[in-house]
């Protein structure tokens, strides 16, 4: 019987042993710091439901996912966004608008796209991707916020071949974005986003039961165990079990980290104008907030009653910042009838440019020092569910 330990019961960790599970004369023990499992992912009915860690999922992106979902038998669980939820907003010169009527200045980019040759190979930043493409307004009115929603990071720092491999590969493709995004709107693709009815601690719970092994709870490993490992751990966290190797700890510091805070809040009654999937605040309009989710819009079915549920995301700050942005932002001045406040302690990874390469020479030194042991997690090649879903 071949043994083997995974550090680490966030949903990388899971699915590994999910999957090592089903390898016949395999022997999975599983080790986790804290006292739960699922790391990021919670979701909580307090009476009202909140998901505190990830909440969408892409349908067009998550493949990988997906199949999981079927394999696990929920696919009667899934439950996909309204037509609201299509609706996206930005928080730009002092108000919210609607992305469509932001759109007009970009026009003329938009056209220019269409003739600017792709840039070959190299890497480079968000930002640079955006402007050379784009112009300065759309980099700034689009890419910005685009960065700071999903990775709270700087568009000027982080690589758009490891944050948006999909937008350097339609331009390497179609030669631009502008046709490659006609082009494939003729594709058929699952759209809208999608959860599950019980949230996503659902995916934790059903891997938990499908998966094989012994599971420590409250059990921080502290250096690299002898024999099959696979480390399923937060940046941070790997690094300290690589203390005596320099180059190993080299490529965990070029990869720094954002602590971000969710702030959950619910009103009784329908409070929110306008619907849609919530709004995202680019860096140049110098506010607190990073973005708002507006929950109850998005899945209704997820309501008790009739209540608005939204969740405010933060690099900075807590509830206080937070109510004083729903009230600006969206004329919200009721007192809440729930409040929960997390913060995620250097949770979102940073790929700053050149961060595919280091990944590859990082694996390379792996599987040259240390063919017993295999690194999965949001630090590699994508901090989605779904990237993490596919790293094993
Ligand atoms: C607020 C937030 C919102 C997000 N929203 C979305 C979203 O809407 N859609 C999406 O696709 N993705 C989203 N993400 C990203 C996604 O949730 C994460 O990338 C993913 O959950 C990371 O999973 P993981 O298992 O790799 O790491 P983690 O979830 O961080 O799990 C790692 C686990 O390792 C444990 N651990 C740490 N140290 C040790 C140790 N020494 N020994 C043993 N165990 C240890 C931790 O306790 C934890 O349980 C979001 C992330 C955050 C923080």
């Amino acid at each position: 019987m071949k043994k083997i330990t995974i550090i680490g019961g966030g949903i990388s960790g899971l699915v590994a042993r999910y999957r090592l599970s089903q390898v016949p004369d395999v022997e999975v023990t599983l080790y986790e710091k804290s006292e739960r499992l699922g790391g990021c992912i919670e979701s909580l009915q307090d009476p009202y439901f909140f998901e505190m860690g990830p909440r969408t999922i892409k349908a067009s992106r998550s493949e990988d996912l997906l199949k999981l979902i079927q394999q696990l038998d929920l696919e009667t669980e899934i439950i996909y966004s309204s037509k609201h939820a299509k609706k996206r907003y930005l928080w730009v010169d002092q108000k919210l608008q609607a992305i469509p009527s932001l759109l007009p200045p970009l026009l003329p980019a938009l056209f220019n796209e269409w003739r600017r040759p792709a840039l070959i190979d190299s890497d480079e930043s968000i930002a640079s991707f955006a402007k050379r493409r784009f112009g300065t307004y759309g980099a700034e009115t689009f890419f910005d916020p685009l960065t700071r929603g999903i990775f709270g990071g700087d568009m000027n720092t982080l690589s758009i071949s490891a944050c948006f491999p999909e937008l350097k590969a339609l331009e390497q493709t179609y030669g631009s974005l502008t046709r490659a995004l006609i082009k494939k709107k003729r594709e058929k693709k699952p759209k809208g986003l999608f959860t599950l009815k019980g949230g996503l601690q659902t995916l934790v719970d059903r891997l938990v039961k499908r998966g094989k092994g012994k599971i420590h709870l409250s059990t921080p490993i502290e250096a690299l165990p002898e024999g099959e490992t696979v480390i399923a751990l937060p940046v941070r966290e790997g690094a300290k079990l690589f203390q005596d190797d320099q180059k190993a700890l080299s490529f965990f510091k070029s990869v720094p980290t954002i602590s971000l805070t969710v702030v959950n809040v619910a009103f009784k009654g329908e409070t929110l104008v306008p619907q849609g999937f919530g709004y995202l605040v680019p860096s140049k309009e110098r506010e607190n907030i990073l973005g708002v989710v507006f929950d109850s819009s998005i899945f209704p079915m997820q309501n008790r009653e009739k209540e608005t549920r939204l969740t405010v995301m933060l690099r900075d700050g807590g509830e206080r910042e937070a109510l004083f942005a729903l009230k600006k932002h969206l004329s919200i001045c009721k007192i809440p009838d729930r409040v929960h406040v997390k913060t995620y302690p250097y949770a979102v990874p940073q790929y700053c440019v050149g961060h595919l390469e280091r990944v590859e020479a990082f694996e390379a030194h792996l599987k040259e020092h240390y063919p017993h042991i295999t690194c999965i997690g949001n630090y590699l090649r994508g901090v989605s569910l779904n990237a993490c879903v596919k790293s094993l």
